[in-house]
Protein backbone atom coordinates (compact mmCIF):
# COMPACT_ATOMS: atom_id res chain seq x y z
CA UNK A 1 0.00 0.00 0.00
CA UNK A 2 1.45 3.55 -0.97
CA UNK A 3 2.12 5.67 2.03
CA UNK A 4 -0.12 8.83 2.54
CA UNK A 5 1.11 12.10 0.16
CA UNK A 6 1.54 13.57 3.56
CA UNK A 7 3.50 11.49 5.35
CA UNK A 8 6.10 10.95 2.06
CA UNK A 9 6.36 15.41 2.20
CA UNK A 10 7.21 14.92 5.66
CA UNK A 11 10.14 12.21 4.78
CA UNK A 12 11.30 14.58 1.91
CA UNK A 13 11.47 17.71 4.31
CA UNK A 14 13.84 15.39 6.35
CA UNK A 15 16.23 13.96 3.68
CA UNK A 16 15.81 16.34 1.00
CA UNK A 17 13.48 15.13 -1.78
CA UNK A 18 15.99 13.10 -4.15
CA UNK A 19 16.49 11.14 -1.34
CA UNK A 20 12.94 9.46 -1.00
CA UNK A 21 12.13 6.86 -4.09
CA UNK A 22 8.60 5.99 -4.26
CA UNK A 23 8.37 4.97 -7.91
CA UNK A 24 6.92 1.76 -8.25
CA UNK A 25 10.15 0.92 -11.07
CA UNK A 26 12.34 2.13 -8.58
CA UNK A 27 10.94 0.61 -5.66
CA UNK A 28 11.45 -3.04 -7.32
CA UNK A 29 15.28 -2.43 -7.07
CA UNK A 30 14.96 -2.90 -3.38
CA UNK A 31 12.35 -5.57 -3.36
CA UNK A 32 15.28 -8.42 -2.64
CA UNK A 33 18.41 -9.22 -0.48
CA UNK A 34 20.48 -12.24 -1.74
CA UNK A 35 18.18 -14.85 -0.65
CA UNK A 36 14.90 -16.14 -2.45
CA UNK A 37 11.99 -14.11 -1.33
CA UNK A 38 10.99 -10.62 -2.34
CA UNK A 39 8.40 -7.83 -1.53
CA UNK A 40 8.91 -4.30 -2.52
CA UNK A 41 8.96 -1.54 0.17
CA UNK A 42 6.03 1.52 -0.56
CA UNK A 43 9.57 3.83 -0.38
CA UNK A 44 13.22 3.99 0.33
CA UNK A 45 14.40 6.42 2.09
CA UNK A 46 18.12 7.49 2.23
CA UNK A 47 19.06 9.43 5.47
CA UNK A 48 22.33 11.11 6.02
CA UNK A 49 23.00 11.08 9.67
CA UNK A 50 21.64 9.73 12.83
CA UNK A 51 19.56 12.88 13.50
CA UNK A 52 18.20 12.18 10.21
CA UNK A 53 17.35 8.64 10.53
CA UNK A 54 16.06 9.02 14.25
CA UNK A 55 13.47 11.67 12.38
CA UNK A 56 12.51 9.19 9.86
CA UNK A 57 11.72 6.85 12.18
CA UNK A 58 9.69 9.08 14.52
CA UNK A 59 7.27 10.17 11.70
CA UNK A 60 7.36 5.96 11.18
CA UNK A 61 6.35 5.61 14.76
CA UNK A 62 3.63 8.08 14.76
CA UNK A 63 2.29 6.27 11.31
CA UNK A 64 2.71 3.37 12.84
CA UNK A 65 4.67 2.33 8.93
CA UNK A 66 7.06 -0.50 9.27
CA UNK A 67 10.90 0.17 8.96
CA UNK A 68 13.57 -1.92 7.41
CA UNK A 69 17.04 -0.88 7.99
CA UNK A 70 19.00 -2.15 5.07
CA UNK A 71 22.83 -1.75 3.64
CA UNK A 72 23.83 -3.27 1.28
CA UNK A 73 21.19 -6.22 0.52
CA UNK A 74 23.58 -8.99 0.34
CA UNK A 75 21.74 -10.83 3.11
CA UNK A 76 20.79 -14.52 2.86
CA UNK A 77 17.49 -14.85 5.12
CA UNK A 78 15.55 -12.24 3.79
CA UNK A 79 16.26 -9.75 6.83
CA UNK A 80 16.18 -6.45 4.50
CA UNK A 81 12.94 -8.01 2.44
CA UNK A 82 10.01 -5.88 3.39
CA UNK A 83 7.13 -8.22 3.75
CA UNK A 84 4.85 -6.16 5.30
CA UNK A 85 6.13 -3.08 3.00
CA UNK A 86 6.48 0.54 4.66
CA UNK A 87 9.86 1.97 4.47
CA UNK A 88 13.25 0.67 3.61
CA UNK A 89 15.71 2.72 5.29
CA UNK A 90 18.94 2.42 3.20
CA UNK A 91 21.98 3.28 4.99
CA UNK A 92 24.17 3.40 2.58
CA UNK A 93 25.33 7.43 2.44
CA UNK A 94 25.81 7.16 5.82
CA UNK A 95 29.75 5.25 4.65
CA UNK A 96 32.30 7.60 6.48
CA UNK A 97 34.99 6.16 8.36
CA UNK A 98 35.11 8.72 11.21
CA UNK A 99 37.81 7.84 13.04
CA UNK A 100 41.03 5.01 13.20
CA UNK A 101 42.56 4.75 16.56
CA UNK A 102 46.41 3.35 16.00
CA UNK A 103 47.20 3.01 19.39
CA UNK A 104 43.69 2.42 20.70
CA UNK A 105 43.43 -0.11 17.64
CA UNK A 106 39.66 1.21 16.89
CA UNK A 107 38.24 2.36 14.36
CA UNK A 108 34.63 4.30 14.34
CA UNK A 109 32.11 3.97 11.02
CA UNK A 110 29.01 4.78 9.75
CA UNK A 111 27.14 2.19 9.27
CA UNK A 112 27.17 2.24 5.04
CA UNK A 113 30.64 1.11 4.96
CA UNK A 114 31.59 -1.99 3.43
CA UNK A 115 33.34 -4.33 4.98
CA UNK A 116 36.61 -4.67 2.66
CA UNK A 117 36.92 -0.81 2.95
CA UNK A 118 37.85 -0.72 6.43
CA UNK A 119 40.59 -3.64 6.00
CA UNK A 120 42.20 -1.57 3.31
CA UNK A 121 42.08 1.84 4.86
CA UNK A 122 43.52 0.56 8.23
CA UNK A 123 46.19 -1.17 6.35
CA UNK A 124 48.15 1.87 6.19
CA UNK A 125 48.15 1.69 10.13
CA UNK A 126 49.45 -1.98 9.98
CA UNK A 127 45.99 -3.08 11.00
CA UNK A 128 42.87 -5.01 9.90
CA UNK A 129 39.41 -5.56 10.93
CA UNK A 130 39.13 -9.32 11.46
CA UNK A 131 35.24 -10.54 10.55
CA UNK A 132 36.07 -10.88 6.50
CA UNK A 133 32.12 -12.83 5.45
CA UNK A 134 32.54 -13.78 2.09
CA UNK A 135 30.84 -10.82 0.22
CA UNK A 136 32.81 -8.03 2.20
CA UNK A 137 33.75 -6.85 -0.93
CA UNK A 138 30.00 -4.99 -1.29
CA UNK A 139 28.16 -5.94 2.42
CA UNK A 140 28.27 -3.20 5.39
CA UNK A 141 29.79 -2.77 8.51
CA UNK A 142 26.13 -1.82 9.85
CA UNK A 143 24.52 -5.11 8.29
CA UNK A 144 27.25 -7.17 9.45
CA UNK A 145 26.62 -5.40 13.15
CA UNK A 146 23.02 -6.46 12.49
CA UNK A 147 23.80 -10.37 11.51
CA UNK A 148 26.42 -10.91 13.90
CA UNK A 149 28.28 -11.56 10.81
CA UNK A 150 30.84 -14.54 10.19
CA UNK A 151 33.65 -15.14 7.64
CA UNK A 152 36.74 -17.43 6.97
CA UNK A 153 38.71 -15.63 9.62
CA UNK A 154 36.26 -15.96 12.07
CA UNK A 155 37.52 -19.11 13.15
CA UNK A 156 40.18 -18.14 15.12
CA UNK A 157 39.40 -14.64 15.67
CA UNK A 158 35.47 -14.52 16.89
CA UNK A 159 32.36 -13.44 14.54
CA UNK A 160 31.33 -9.83 14.67
CA UNK A 161 30.20 -9.43 18.10
CA UNK A 162 33.84 -9.89 19.43
CA UNK A 163 34.94 -7.19 17.32
CA UNK A 164 31.90 -4.38 18.26
CA UNK A 165 32.88 -2.02 21.35
CA UNK A 166 29.99 -0.15 20.99
CA UNK A 167 27.13 1.32 18.90
CA UNK A 168 25.06 3.96 18.45
CA UNK A 169 21.25 3.08 17.82
CA UNK A 170 18.21 4.47 16.90
CA UNK A 171 14.83 3.05 18.78
CA UNK A 172 11.55 2.30 17.54
CA UNK A 173 10.75 5.71 19.07
CA UNK A 174 13.58 7.79 17.37
CA UNK A 175 15.54 8.54 20.59
CA UNK A 176 19.47 8.15 19.81
CA UNK A 177 21.63 5.74 22.17
CA UNK A 178 24.98 4.65 22.48
CA UNK A 179 25.36 1.50 24.06
CA UNK A 180 28.63 0.57 25.40
CA UNK A 181 31.42 2.43 23.71
CA UNK A 182 35.47 3.08 24.36
CA UNK A 183 36.09 0.58 26.95
CA UNK A 184 36.93 -3.25 26.23
CA UNK A 185 34.41 -4.68 28.54
CA UNK A 186 30.45 -4.26 28.75
CA UNK A 187 29.86 -3.38 31.89
CA UNK A 188 26.25 -3.10 33.72
CA UNK A 189 23.36 -5.33 31.08
CA UNK A 190 25.09 -5.96 27.78
CA UNK A 191 22.63 -4.11 25.63
CA UNK A 192 25.24 -3.67 23.01
CA UNK A 193 25.29 -7.52 22.71
CA UNK A 194 21.72 -7.75 22.64
CA UNK A 195 21.64 -5.20 19.43
CA UNK A 196 24.21 -7.28 17.43
CA UNK A 197 22.41 -9.57 15.82
CA UNK A 198 19.23 -8.46 15.80
CA UNK A 199 18.65 -8.29 12.65
CA UNK A 200 17.29 -4.65 12.46
CA UNK A 201 14.30 -5.93 14.49
CA UNK A 202 14.98 -3.61 17.76
CA UNK A 203 17.53 -0.20 16.16
CA UNK A 204 19.02 1.25 13.34
CA UNK A 205 22.67 0.85 13.67
CA UNK A 206 24.04 4.69 13.02
CA UNK A 207 27.73 4.56 14.05
CA UNK A 208 29.76 1.72 15.08
CA UNK A 209 32.99 1.12 17.32
CA UNK A 210 35.00 -1.81 16.14
CA UNK A 211 38.22 -3.48 17.10
CA UNK A 212 41.23 -3.71 15.15
CA UNK A 213 44.05 -6.09 15.30
CA UNK A 214 47.64 -5.52 14.39
CA UNK A 215 48.27 -6.99 10.81
CA UNK A 216 50.02 -10.51 11.60
CA UNK A 217 53.97 -10.40 10.43
CA UNK A 218 53.69 -14.11 8.74
CA UNK A 219 50.74 -15.70 6.97
CA UNK A 220 50.68 -19.37 5.45
CA UNK A 221 47.53 -20.99 3.43
CA UNK A 222 47.75 -24.27 1.94
CA UNK A 223 45.39 -25.83 -0.53
CA UNK A 224 44.92 -29.77 0.17
CA UNK A 225 42.37 -32.11 -1.79
CA UNK A 226 40.76 -35.51 -0.57
CA UNK A 227 39.30 -38.21 -2.06
CA UNK A 228 35.90 -37.82 -0.80
CA UNK A 229 33.62 -35.46 1.23
CA UNK A 230 33.77 -37.91 4.26
CA UNK A 231 37.53 -37.72 4.92
CA UNK A 232 38.11 -33.54 4.12
CA UNK A 233 35.33 -33.41 7.52
CA UNK A 234 37.64 -36.01 9.40
CA UNK A 235 40.69 -33.83 8.53
CA UNK A 236 38.67 -30.90 9.52
CA UNK A 237 37.63 -32.83 13.03
CA UNK A 238 41.42 -33.98 13.37
CA UNK A 239 43.32 -30.78 12.93
CA UNK A 240 41.41 -29.37 15.46
CA UNK A 241 41.31 -32.66 17.81
CA UNK A 242 45.49 -32.13 17.66
CA UNK A 243 44.85 -28.68 19.22
CA UNK A 244 45.56 -26.68 16.23
CA UNK A 245 42.66 -23.56 15.54
CA UNK A 246 43.94 -22.43 12.17
CA UNK A 247 42.95 -18.43 11.35
CA UNK A 248 40.72 -20.35 8.40
CA UNK A 249 39.73 -23.51 7.50
CA UNK A 250 37.23 -23.74 4.60
CA UNK A 251 35.94 -26.50 2.86
CA UNK A 252 34.88 -26.59 -0.97
CA UNK A 253 33.22 -29.96 -2.62
CA UNK A 254 33.81 -31.18 -6.03
CA UNK A 255 31.02 -29.52 -7.49
CA UNK A 256 32.04 -25.78 -5.90
CA UNK A 257 35.69 -27.16 -7.18
CA UNK A 258 34.56 -27.50 -10.85
CA UNK A 259 33.02 -24.24 -10.92
CA UNK A 260 35.71 -22.46 -9.09
CA UNK A 261 38.06 -24.08 -11.10
CA UNK A 262 36.28 -22.81 -14.66
CA UNK A 263 36.17 -19.68 -13.66
CA UNK A 264 39.30 -18.35 -11.06
CA UNK A 265 41.40 -20.87 -12.99
CA UNK A 266 43.12 -20.78 -9.39
CA UNK A 267 44.85 -24.46 -9.79
CA UNK A 268 42.47 -26.33 -7.77
CA UNK A 269 42.18 -29.87 -8.16
CA UNK A 270 39.02 -30.36 -10.15
CA UNK A 271 39.49 -34.80 -9.67
CA UNK A 272 39.01 -34.23 -5.80
CA UNK A 273 36.21 -35.08 -3.95
CA UNK A 274 36.96 -32.08 -1.67
CA UNK A 275 39.45 -29.59 -1.24
CA UNK A 276 40.50 -27.61 2.38
CA UNK A 277 41.68 -24.33 2.49
CA UNK A 278 44.11 -23.42 5.78
CA UNK A 279 45.48 -20.86 6.77
CA UNK A 280 47.44 -19.97 10.03
CA UNK A 281 48.87 -16.83 10.98
CA UNK A 282 51.37 -14.92 13.84
CA UNK A 283 54.80 -14.92 13.86
CA UNK A 284 56.84 -17.04 10.70
CA UNK A 285 58.02 -19.48 13.47
CA UNK A 286 55.13 -20.13 14.41
CA UNK A 287 53.65 -20.58 10.94
CA UNK A 288 55.91 -22.37 9.89
CA UNK A 289 55.60 -25.11 13.26
CA UNK A 290 51.80 -25.08 13.03
CA UNK A 291 51.41 -25.85 8.94
CA UNK A 292 53.69 -27.98 9.49
CA UNK A 293 51.58 -30.08 11.69
CA UNK A 294 48.70 -29.35 9.70
CA UNK A 295 50.19 -30.93 6.64
CA UNK A 296 51.09 -34.18 8.83
CA UNK A 297 47.71 -34.35 10.42
CA UNK A 298 45.88 -34.07 6.50
CA UNK A 299 48.10 -36.26 5.28
CA UNK A 300 46.90 -38.92 8.01
CA UNK A 301 43.79 -38.04 6.59
CA UNK A 302 44.27 -38.79 3.00
CA UNK A 303 45.06 -35.69 2.08
CA UNK A 304 47.00 -35.23 -0.92
CA UNK A 305 48.42 -32.57 -3.94
CA UNK A 306 49.19 -30.07 -1.09
CA UNK A 307 50.03 -26.86 -2.19
CA UNK A 308 51.04 -23.92 -0.14
CA UNK A 309 51.18 -20.74 -2.06
CA UNK A 310 54.36 -19.07 -2.59
CA UNK A 311 53.32 -15.60 -3.21
CA UNK A 312 51.31 -12.88 -1.89
CA UNK A 313 49.66 -13.08 -5.53
CA UNK A 314 48.88 -16.61 -5.21
CA UNK A 315 47.44 -16.75 -2.12
CA UNK A 316 45.27 -13.37 -3.42
CA UNK A 317 43.81 -16.31 -6.18
CA UNK A 318 43.19 -19.02 -4.00
CA UNK A 319 41.00 -17.03 -1.37
CA UNK A 320 39.24 -15.18 -4.48
CA UNK A 321 38.09 -18.88 -5.19
CA UNK A 322 36.59 -19.48 -2.04
CA UNK A 323 35.29 -16.33 -2.03
CA UNK A 324 33.79 -15.82 -5.17
CA UNK A 325 32.94 -19.37 -5.35
CA UNK A 326 28.98 -18.92 -4.65
CA UNK A 327 28.93 -16.22 -8.11
CA UNK A 328 30.93 -18.80 -10.19
CA UNK A 329 28.11 -21.34 -8.95
CA UNK A 330 26.11 -19.71 -11.71
CA UNK A 331 28.29 -21.68 -14.19
CA UNK A 332 25.78 -24.67 -13.24
CA UNK A 333 22.31 -22.64 -12.55
CA UNK A 334 21.28 -19.26 -12.36
CA UNK A 335 20.10 -19.27 -9.36
CA UNK A 336 20.46 -20.89 -5.76
CA UNK A 337 19.15 -21.31 -1.95
CA UNK A 338 21.93 -20.91 0.45
CA UNK A 339 21.39 -22.28 4.10
CA UNK A 340 23.18 -21.92 7.10
CA UNK A 341 22.48 -24.31 9.50
CA UNK A 342 25.79 -25.23 12.12
CA UNK A 343 26.30 -28.29 13.93
CA UNK A 344 29.00 -29.71 16.27
CA UNK A 345 32.33 -30.47 13.51
CA UNK A 346 32.28 -34.02 14.61
CA UNK A 347 28.83 -34.08 13.02
CA UNK A 348 29.62 -32.45 9.89
CA UNK A 349 30.23 -36.37 7.88
CA UNK A 350 26.70 -37.50 9.21
CA UNK A 351 25.09 -33.64 7.84
CA UNK A 352 26.89 -33.78 4.70
CA UNK A 353 25.72 -37.25 3.46
CA UNK A 354 22.41 -36.38 4.86
CA UNK A 355 22.44 -33.03 2.65
CA UNK A 356 23.82 -35.22 -0.64
CA UNK A 357 20.49 -37.13 -0.08
CA UNK A 358 18.06 -34.59 0.34
CA UNK A 359 19.72 -32.85 -3.08
CA UNK A 360 19.36 -36.30 -4.68
CA UNK A 361 15.46 -36.91 -3.43
CA UNK A 362 14.80 -33.69 -5.03
CA UNK A 363 16.56 -34.06 -8.11
CA UNK A 364 18.31 -30.96 -7.50
CA UNK A 365 22.25 -30.46 -7.61
CA UNK A 366 23.49 -29.22 -4.17
CA UNK A 367 26.99 -27.67 -3.95
CA UNK A 368 28.72 -27.08 -0.54
CA UNK A 369 31.40 -24.56 0.50
CA UNK A 370 31.84 -23.01 3.75
CA UNK A 371 33.60 -22.94 7.04
CA UNK A 372 34.13 -25.83 7.76
CA UNK A 373 36.35 -25.25 11.02
CA UNK A 374 33.58 -24.00 12.78
CA UNK A 375 30.51 -26.77 11.51
CA UNK A 376 29.11 -23.90 9.51
CA UNK A 377 27.47 -25.59 6.64
CA UNK A 378 26.29 -23.87 3.58
CA UNK A 379 24.50 -25.73 1.33
CA UNK A 380 23.85 -24.41 -2.24
CA UNK A 381 20.66 -25.98 -3.72
CA UNK A 382 21.16 -24.85 -7.64
CA UNK A 383 17.91 -24.58 -9.90
CA UNK A 384 16.33 -21.86 -12.50
CA UNK A 385 13.74 -20.07 -11.20
CA UNK A 386 12.29 -20.10 -14.63
CA UNK A 387 11.84 -24.12 -14.35
CA UNK A 388 8.13 -24.12 -13.41
CA UNK A 389 7.20 -25.61 -10.27
CA UNK A 390 11.05 -25.91 -9.11
CA UNK A 391 10.58 -23.29 -6.35
CA UNK A 392 8.80 -25.51 -3.57
CA UNK A 393 10.95 -28.17 -4.48
CA UNK A 394 13.73 -25.93 -3.33
CA UNK A 395 12.11 -25.00 -0.29
CA UNK A 396 11.17 -28.07 0.76
CA UNK A 397 14.55 -29.34 0.38
CA UNK A 398 16.18 -26.47 2.34
CA UNK A 399 13.47 -27.35 5.16
CA UNK A 400 14.82 -30.64 5.18
CA UNK A 401 18.35 -29.71 5.51
CA UNK A 402 17.59 -27.59 8.28
CA UNK A 403 15.43 -30.33 9.93
CA UNK A 404 18.32 -32.53 9.56
CA UNK A 405 20.93 -30.14 11.29
CA UNK A 406 18.59 -29.60 14.28
CA UNK A 407 18.34 -33.38 14.40
CA UNK A 408 22.20 -33.86 14.59
CA UNK A 409 22.20 -31.04 17.29
CA UNK A 410 22.64 -28.55 15.52
CA UNK A 411 21.41 -24.69 15.08
CA UNK A 412 19.30 -23.21 12.25
CA UNK A 413 21.96 -20.21 11.26
CA UNK A 414 25.77 -20.22 12.08
CA UNK A 415 26.15 -16.45 10.72
CA UNK A 416 23.28 -15.79 8.17
CA UNK A 417 20.47 -15.04 10.64
CA UNK A 418 16.96 -15.98 11.15
CA UNK A 419 15.22 -13.11 8.99
CA UNK A 420 12.35 -14.08 7.12
CA UNK A 421 13.38 -17.69 5.69
CA UNK A 422 13.91 -19.16 9.11
CA UNK A 423 11.04 -17.40 11.41
CA UNK A 424 8.73 -20.25 11.20
CA UNK A 425 11.49 -23.08 12.01
CA UNK A 426 12.35 -21.28 15.42
CA UNK A 427 10.15 -23.44 17.56
CA UNK A 428 12.34 -26.42 16.29
CA UNK A 429 15.24 -25.25 18.45
CA UNK A 430 13.31 -22.87 21.03
CA UNK A 431 10.47 -23.48 23.35
CA UNK A 432 7.26 -20.97 24.16
CA UNK A 433 9.02 -19.73 27.09
CA UNK A 434 12.51 -18.66 25.47
CA UNK A 435 10.25 -17.30 22.53
CA UNK A 436 8.08 -15.11 24.96
CA UNK A 437 11.30 -13.94 26.84
CA UNK A 438 12.83 -12.87 23.29
CA UNK A 439 9.47 -11.04 22.65
CA UNK A 440 9.46 -9.53 26.19
CA UNK A 441 12.81 -7.56 24.54
CA UNK A 442 11.24 -6.77 21.41
CA UNK A 443 8.04 -5.60 23.53
CA UNK A 444 10.30 -3.29 25.30
CA UNK A 445 12.21 -1.45 22.60
CA UNK A 446 9.68 -1.24 20.47
CA UNK A 447 6.27 -1.45 21.85
CA UNK A 448 3.80 -1.38 17.78
CA UNK A 449 6.38 -3.78 16.43
CA UNK A 450 7.37 -1.46 13.85
CA UNK A 451 11.10 -2.08 13.30
CA UNK A 452 11.73 -4.98 10.77
CA UNK A 453 8.35 -6.77 11.23
CA UNK A 454 7.66 -10.37 10.36
CA UNK A 455 11.26 -11.47 11.31
CA UNK A 456 13.11 -13.88 13.08
CA UNK A 457 9.76 -14.38 15.24
CA UNK A 458 7.21 -16.74 13.62
CA UNK A 459 5.06 -15.15 11.95
CA UNK A 460 1.10 -16.02 11.88
CA UNK A 461 0.48 -13.35 8.47
CA UNK A 462 2.76 -15.52 6.73
CA UNK A 463 1.58 -18.63 4.66
CA UNK A 464 4.09 -21.13 3.57
CA UNK A 465 1.38 -23.86 1.42
CA UNK A 466 4.62 -25.73 0.41
CA UNK A 467 5.61 -27.07 4.04
CA UNK A 468 2.01 -28.50 4.34
CA UNK A 469 1.36 -32.13 4.49
CA UNK A 470 4.79 -33.75 3.89
CA UNK A 471 4.79 -36.79 6.67
CA UNK A 472 7.09 -36.17 9.13
CA UNK A 473 8.66 -32.95 7.85
CA UNK A 474 5.76 -30.55 8.15
CA UNK A 475 6.53 -27.90 10.97
CA UNK A 476 3.76 -27.31 13.96
CA UNK A 477 4.75 -24.11 14.43
CA UNK A 478 3.50 -22.45 17.40
CA UNK A 479 2.04 -19.15 16.63
CA UNK A 480 1.64 -16.59 19.10
C1 LIG B 1 28.09 -14.34 -1.93
C2 LIG B 1 27.77 -14.11 -0.49
C3 LIG B 1 28.64 -14.55 0.49
C4 LIG B 1 28.36 -14.35 1.85
N1 LIG B 1 29.26 -14.76 2.78
C5 LIG B 1 28.99 -14.56 4.09
C6 LIG B 1 29.93 -15.01 5.09
O1 LIG B 1 30.99 -15.55 4.81
N2 LIG B 1 29.58 -14.81 6.39
C7 LIG B 1 28.41 -14.19 6.75
O2 LIG B 1 28.16 -14.04 7.95
N3 LIG B 1 27.53 -13.76 5.83
C8 LIG B 1 27.79 -13.92 4.51
N4 LIG B 1 26.89 -13.48 3.57
C9 LIG B 1 25.63 -12.85 4.01
C10 LIG B 1 25.64 -11.30 4.09
O3 LIG B 1 26.64 -10.76 3.25
C11 LIG B 1 25.83 -10.83 5.54
O4 LIG B 1 24.71 -11.20 6.31
C12 LIG B 1 26.02 -9.30 5.66
O5 LIG B 1 26.32 -8.96 6.98
C13 LIG B 1 24.81 -8.49 5.21
O6 LIG B 1 25.21 -7.15 5.10
P1 LIG B 1 24.37 -6.14 4.18
O7 LIG B 1 24.99 -4.79 4.31
O8 LIG B 1 24.25 -6.66 2.81
O9 LIG B 1 22.98 -6.18 4.96
P2 LIG B 1 21.49 -6.30 4.37
O10 LIG B 1 21.34 -7.54 3.57
O11 LIG B 1 21.13 -5.03 3.73
O12 LIG B 1 20.68 -6.45 5.74
C14 LIG B 1 20.85 -7.60 6.52
C15 LIG B 1 20.08 -7.44 7.84
O13 LIG B 1 20.67 -6.41 8.61
C16 LIG B 1 19.73 -5.38 8.91
N5 LIG B 1 20.48 -4.12 8.81
C17 LIG B 1 21.24 -3.68 7.78
N6 LIG B 1 21.79 -2.50 8.10
C18 LIG B 1 21.35 -2.17 9.35
C19 LIG B 1 21.53 -1.05 10.20
N7 LIG B 1 22.31 -0.02 9.87
N8 LIG B 1 20.90 -1.05 11.40
C20 LIG B 1 20.12 -2.10 11.78
N9 LIG B 1 19.91 -3.17 11.00
C21 LIG B 1 20.52 -3.21 9.80
C22 LIG B 1 18.63 -5.53 7.87
O14 LIG B 1 17.39 -5.05 8.36
C23 LIG B 1 18.62 -7.03 7.66
O15 LIG B 1 17.86 -7.67 8.65
C24 LIG B 1 27.15 -13.68 2.22
C25 LIG B 1 26.28 -13.22 1.23
C26 LIG B 1 26.57 -13.44 -0.11
C27 LIG B 1 25.61 -12.93 -1.15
Amino acid sequence: MALAQSVLEELRRVVGKEHVIDSSNDLRIFERDASIEGSAPDAVVLPANAAEVSAVIKIASKNRIPVVPRGAGTGLSGGAVTIRGGIALQVTRMRKILEIDPVAQTALVEPGVVNQELSLVAAAQRLFYAPDPSSQKACTLGGNAAENSGGPHCLYYGVTTNHVLGMEVVLADGSVHWVSGDAPDRIGLDLCGVLVGSEGTLCAITKIKVRLLRTPPSVATLLAAFPTIDAASQAVSAVIGHGIVPAALEMMDSVTVGAVEAHYHAGYPTDAGAVLLVEVDGIAESTLELMNAIRHVLAENHGYAMREAQTPAERDLLWAGRKGAIGALGRIKPNYYLHDGVVPRSRLPQILSAVGEIGVHYKLPVANVFHAGDGNLHPNILFDLRDRDVLPQVESAGEEMLRAVVELGGALSGEHGIGLEKSAFMPWVFSHDDLDAMRLVKNALDAHGIMNPGKIFPDPERKMPHLAGRTGLAIEAKWW
